[in-house]
Parts: C-alpha cells; structure tokens; sequence
C-alpha cells in the first residue's frame, strides 16, 4: 500500500496560494493579514423530526469579507463537509468576486448531510430549518449575506430558503434577492443554471484567442478537435461538456463520475448519456463508451484539456506526476492541492485556477440579485425597440439598395435580444475581460510565472485598494 503523502488542508492550501501572491506585490504584512482572515463564521446545530426520530444537523456559513455587501456564496449539501471547507470557500468566494468584477463580499455555507438519504418533503423541512438559523442568525438576507447553489443543492433549496426568509420578513420589498440560483418563476434569472459551465467555455474560448498561451500549452490552433477529459458529471461538468462538445468541436474522450469512468476516444455524445444517466441512474452499461471502475485512474488519461469539475484536492502530490494534459481548466473549487499546483508550474502544465475559470456562477448570480433588486427583467423595455430599430435597417438597406435581405439576415436583425442574450453577452464579456486583466497582470511583473498567482496578485490588489479606500486599516 502507498503511504499517504501529508498536504496542507484545503484552508491553509488556498492561504499558501494567497501567500504567494502577497509575495509578489509586497503587501504590508497587517494588510495581508486583513485581507486572509475569515470575518466571521457560525456553527449551527439544529434538530428536525424525520421518520418519527429526531435527528440533529450540523451546518456552517462563515463570511470571510464584507468589504463589498453583500458577502456572497454558495451553500453546499454533503456528508464530508466541514468548517476548515467552508473557510477555505468562503475566501476563495472574495478573490473570485474581485477577480471578475462582482461588488461583493466572499462567503460560503455548508450542512453535513448525505441528501440521497431523504425524501423530498424531509429536504424541504431540513432547509428551512437550516435557512430560519441563519437568517436569525443575521447570516441571510439580500443586503448582507446572499446563498446561491452549490454542491448537493440546486434551484428548489433556493426557492425554499427565499419562501422562509419571506414568511420571516413580509415587509422587506427585495425579499427575493435573498438568494440567487432560484427557478425562473421564483425570481430566477435565464442561464444561471448553465452559468458555471458557460462560463468556463468562455474561459477556454478566451484562452485559445490568446495564441502565445496556447503555445506555452504546447498545443497549437483553435478548440476545434482538441481532446478533454472532464471529472464531475453534476451541474458544472455536464454543461462545460455540453457547450464545449456542441459548439466548439471539443472532443470530450472521458467523463469521470464518482461510481467509475466512461472513455471513448472519438468522443463521447454528452446529450445522449446525459438523457442514458437520467433513465438508468447508472453509466456502467452506457452502449457508446467504455467503462473503467477505478475511474481515478482516467484523470492520469492523456488528453490536451483536463477539467476537473466535482471536489476538492482530486490532484494532488500521489497523483500529479502521473497527469498528462497540456492544460487544466479548474471548474470546481480547490481541485488542485497547493503541493501539486507547485509541480503542476515546474512541470509547465499550464493552469487556469478556479477563482476565474469557475466564476461564472457568481457573475450571473449577481445579474440575478440586479434583476431582483431592480425588479425588472433585462431587455423588458428595449427589446421591442431594438426590433423595430432592426426592421427600419432592413427597409432602409433594401430601398436604398433594391436588393432584398436573405431571410437568415433579417431574422438576425430583427431580433431584439431577450435576457438569455443579455446574460450570455454580459458573462463573455466578464470572463474575456477578467482574462485580460489577470495576463496583463502577468506581462507587467516578470516574477509572476502562473496564471493563479496573477489572478491572486489582480483580485488582492483590489481587495486591498477598498480596505485602504474606506480607511478600515
Ligand atoms: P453537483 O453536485 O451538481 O455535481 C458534482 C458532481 O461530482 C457529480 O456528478 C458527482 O457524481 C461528481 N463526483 C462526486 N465525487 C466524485 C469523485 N470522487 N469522482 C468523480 N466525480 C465525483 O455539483 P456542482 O454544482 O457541479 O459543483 C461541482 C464543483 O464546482 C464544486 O467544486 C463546486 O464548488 C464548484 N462550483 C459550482 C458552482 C455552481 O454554480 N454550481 C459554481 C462555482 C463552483
């Protein structure tokens, strides 16, 4: 049997890779200690009567910043969760708003539950018990502290922490921003269930526009055709999967779920074993693919784009030298260990760290609590405007020309953009953007060498400008 190698924790990983950055900058040691400390963070411990037995959970939300309000993130659902996780998210949760340009604090919560456990009607009675702790608590509400989904949860724990915080709070006119990641007809916004997973497409789109990156990869040209094994099949793996498969000619030859591995070097059809997973609830006997039990072992698989999109810590220092992708995208948080990112950078296996590349869910989260808070849907009042705009072009381009406009073209042009459009057009341009700032960060330091600690230096230099600003320190 191989002797575990000792890691640091995932909390004192990321405070490794933060320490790095500060390094670089030369951040005045109290500021930096500012800036790392977690702000604040509960326990709580709550009974609820399931199956005629009283049962008691154990849940945390720890705020790390409150610089910007509200503080932000996720609430995750699982049965390994625990405090030193949720501190460690919660920071991550304050260098990726900064990161990408979001006003908010970071924050994260978590309940130790096994959810496939309990029936539908035990969830719902757990989470609002869950939510009425911290929204007493003072950890929930739409101006200081905002949950969204995360691990184990999804749209319905949305909806029913939004339903509890208003049963507690009638008078409060923006209760439904209390959440984000809630279902459309409860104040949900268009592609924020996509929104993790489009954007990490966007951030590989971004990579390869950048043709000295790819070449540092060792690869060559556009996505079309490059190969990609993703690990994590749940809300962030199926739909960078999907997007990168269907739009941009990604082959994906592996999907490495928890129950074991599909391959298929030609490339695996994510739509049809999505639709196989939801009939089966199994990918042992998907047809078109071939299953590998020991589905760790697909992570060492070659592949030109590896993206780790389930837990924590999958590379690590057992595992690391044995990775061979020229690029790795982290879709979920804290993927790689700090000892296996320091190989990862010697070994010059490029990677693009999870404070950007997993930002998309908190960027069209924050249109979401916009929409709520606004109480409008986007593109409500200029849509129709924007066509008729469109259709005078048309007319005015036919009778100046006397040629006609192909059908294709007008519809193109016709067309007012609905908030789908407005959603996808506002995450591209976040995560282009939030790209170039972290290589612009990049070309002007020569001592930074790795994209995480330039996005680190980019989103530390912010955080500490508003500290510095308000006169905190
Ligand atoms: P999810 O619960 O929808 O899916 C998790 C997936 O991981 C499932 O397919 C599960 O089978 C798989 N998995 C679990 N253990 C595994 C193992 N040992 N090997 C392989 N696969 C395993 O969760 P999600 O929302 O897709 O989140 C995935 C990651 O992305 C997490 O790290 C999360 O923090 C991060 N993330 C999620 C969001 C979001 O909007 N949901 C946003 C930012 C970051």
């Amino acid at each position: 049997m191989t002797k575990a190698i000792k890691e640091p924790s995932f909390r004192d990983g990321v405070n490794l890779m933060v320490d790095r950055a500060i390094s670089v900058i030369g951040l005045d040691a109290g500021v930096a200690n500012a800036i790392k400390s977690c702000n604040a963070v509960i326990q709580v411990q709550f009974p609820v009567k399931i199956r005629g037995k009283i049962e008691v959970f154990t849940g945390w939300r720890a705020t790390h910043s409150t610089h910007r309000l509200p503080s932000k993130g996720g609430i995750r659902y699982a049965p390994y969760a625990d405090q030193n996780e949720v501190e460690a998210l919660a920071a991550l949760m304050t260098y990726k708003c900064a990161i990408v340009n979001v006003p908010f604090g970071g924050s994260k919560g978590a309940l130790l539950i096994d959810p496939s456990q309990y029936e539908r009607d035990e969830m719902e009675m757990i989470t609002r018990r869950f939510a009425l702790e911290l929204i007493r608590k003072g950890f929930l509400s739409p101006s200081t502290n905002v949950p969204a989904p995360d691990v184990g949860t999804g749209q319905r724990e949305m909806a029913w922490i939004a339903d509890t915080y208003k049963q507690l709070n009638p008078e409060d006119i923006n209760y439904v921003a209390c959440v984000t990641g809630k279902p459309l007809h409860h104040g949900g916004i268009e592609g924020r269930v996509e929104a993790t997973g489009r954007g990490v497409q966007y951030a590989i789109q971004e990579f390869f526009r950048h043709s000295d990156d790819v070449k540092k990869a060792n690869m060559s040209g556009s996505l079309d055709g490059k190969t990609c094994v993703i690990q994590g099949f749940g809300n962030v793996g199926y739909h960078a999967a999907k997007f990168l498969s269907e739009e941009d000619g990604v082959k994906i030859t592996a999907i490495i779920k928890s129950t074991g591995a599909l391959v298929n070097d030609e490339g695996i059809n994510i739509e049809q074993l999505h639709q196989h997973i939801d009939e089966h609830h199994e990918i042992e006997t998907y047809p078109c693919a071939q299953y590998v039990k020991d589905g760790q072992t697909v992570l060492e698989k070659e592949c030109d784009i590896l993206i780790p999109a389930a837990l924590e810590n999958q590379i690590n220092l057992e595992n690391v030298d044995r990775i061979n992708a020229k690029l790795i995208v982290e879709a979920a948080n804290g993927p790689i260990s700090f000892g296996a990112d320091s190989v990862l950078n010697r070994k010059g296996i490029i990677v693009i760290p999870d404070a950007y590349a997993n930002a998309g869910g908190v960027t069209v989260s924050y249109f979401e609590w916009i929409r709520n808070i606004s109480h409008i849907r986007f593109g409500r009042i200029q849509r129709r405007h924007e066509e008729m705009r469109g259709m005078e072009m048309t007319k005015m381009f036919e009778e100046a020309t006397g040629n006609s406009v192909s059908k294709h073209i007008r519809d193109t042009i016709t067309r007012g953009a609905d908030e789908l459009d407005l959603v996808r057009s506002g995450l591209d341009d976040t995560m282009r953007m939030a790209y170039q700032e972290i290589r612009e960060t990049m070309d002007n330091d020569e001592n930074i060498k790795d994209f995480r600690t330039s996005a680190f230096v980019t989103s530390i230099r912010k955080i500490a400008r508003s500290y510095l600003d308000v006169g905190i320190l």
